[in-house]
């Protein structure tokens, strides 16, 4: 150790357990119960018991190791999940036990004290994966909603004020390695080596536990907001309302006016108001996909290449750009999306707002259908973001209005602007 001390054990390699280790509870994924299913066991105290590669908290989990080694966190510290429950109770659903529909969340993963309360008090260190509160949100593109008389203040789901009664769930990912390549197309081994390749070997175990089939990735996890009763989703006889939108923390919290995130997301936010109004249910399913899941370096670089190319920032390089610098065009992999509509019980949407055909694809390749598909009004496009827009829609992106005819005439700001 640094300080010079000796360490207090010897360190147990996880990827070649050997005898001191035997075979934890098997994990059988998407079976009809809890029971049946098993508990996903990520503790890092008892190795006995793990049953996944990986550890809690998705990439928090290095900040918990930076506490262990600061001396601020004991490590065989266990949570008291005491009043944590969910406040408002989602499924259990059909869509939790399908082949196939849920494979990068753990849809018990808010019931474990619940469900697996038995291995809690025998002294199992299992933990939550998803949460579920209440809150109320306020935003001023809310405000301007209810001024210009599109929202009306109900008292219960919009208050004068602006406030919103949301239920809202946090979601870290849970990843079943057979069922994620069987959605890419790929084999369970080239994902696996992939997985441990491109994490600099942060993993072998993902190489050398084949018994293992759970992986608690490094990743950021899903934000989820209701607005209405959160039942009305599964319900047939009630209106469902829904975007899907990737995080873009430059627009979305500091209202940067080179995209239309913020916007949209104001706008997603006001039709699942509407919508619960009318007795149903709106969703905004927020991914922690920050940049196409590049990531805001990658963004920014971008953002400095698009503004700096000869001719300056025009749509017509809006794409080629991101893939000079990203490799890709795109990372944020629609595939594994439709997951926390499964989880919520949804089988149609009433009103997609969103102008994304991947989105739109995946969500009614995996079962669900969609009624009416919903683009931002054009009034609520920021001025240096019709560069992306006017891309977008030139790509085939779903749109209402007009496609611009010369994509190299729609230019964006200079960086000197
Ligand atoms: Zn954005």
């Amino acid at each position: 150790m640094a300080d010079g001390k000796p360490s207090p054990k010897h360190i147990i390699l996880t990827s070649h357990p050997g005898k001191r280790v035997k075979k934890a509870g098997t994990v059988n994924w998407a079976a009809p119960s809890s029971q049946e299913r098993g508990p996903i066991i990520g503790t890092v105290t008892e190795p006995a018991d793990r049953n996944v590669i990986g550890s809690h908290a998705g990439s928090y989990g290095v900040y918990r190791a930076l506490a262990v080694a600061a001396g601020d966190l004991a490590p065989a510290w266990k949570p008291d999940l005491t009043n944590t429950e969910p406040a408002e109770p989602i499924g259990p659903f059909p869509q939790w036990s399908e082949p196939g529909r849920i494979v990068s969340l753990d849809p018990w993963g808010h019931m474990v004290a619940q469900v697996f309360s038995a291995d809690l008090k025998a002294g199992r260190d299992i933990r939550p994966t998803i949460a579920v509160t209440k809150a109320h949100i306020n935003m001023p593109e809310l405000k301007d909603a209810i001024r210009a008389g599109r929202l009306t203040p109900d008292g219960t789901i919009l208050n004068a004020n602006g406030d919103i009664r949301v239920t809202k769930a946090a979601i870290d990912p849970v990843w079943y390695l057979p069922g994620l390549a069987e959605r890419f197309g790929i084999t369970e081994q080239a994902l696996r080596r992939a997985l441990f390749e491109q994490t600099g070997g942060m993993y072998p175990e993902l190489v050398t536990r084949s018994d293992l089939k759970i992986f608690l990735p490094p990743v950021g996890g899903v934000s989820i907001y209701i607005m209405g009763d959160p039942a009305a989703l599964a319900d047939s006889k009630r209106q469902v309302a829904c975007r899907v939108h990737d995080e873009c923390n430059g627009s979305d919290v500091f209202g940067s006016d080179i995209c239309t995130c913020r916007p949209y997301l104001a706008h997603g936010i006001e039709v699942c108001v509407a919508t619960a109004q009318v007795g149903g249910a709106g969703v905004i399913v927020y991914n922690r996909k920050e940049g196409r899941a590049l990531g805001e370096v990658t963004k920014f670089l971008v953002y400095n290449a698009r503004k700096r190319q000869p001719g300056g920032d025009s749509a017509r390089a809006y794409f080629e750009r991101t893939e000079c610098v990203a490799g890709v065009q795109d990372m944020r992999f629609q595939e594994l999306m439709p997951d926390a509509l499964h989880w919520l019980g949804i089988r149609h949407i009433d009103k997609l707002v969103s102008m994304s055909n991947m989105k739109h694809e995946q969500i009614v390749s995996q079962g669900i259908t969609v009624g009416e598909r919903m683009s931002i009004p054009d009034e609520l496009i920021p001025p240096d973001a019709h560069v992306e827009m006017e891309a977008k829609k030139a790509a085939g992106y779903f749109t209402e209005a007009p496609v611009a005819a010369d994509l190299a005439a729609v230019k964006g700001r200079d960086l000197k602007e």
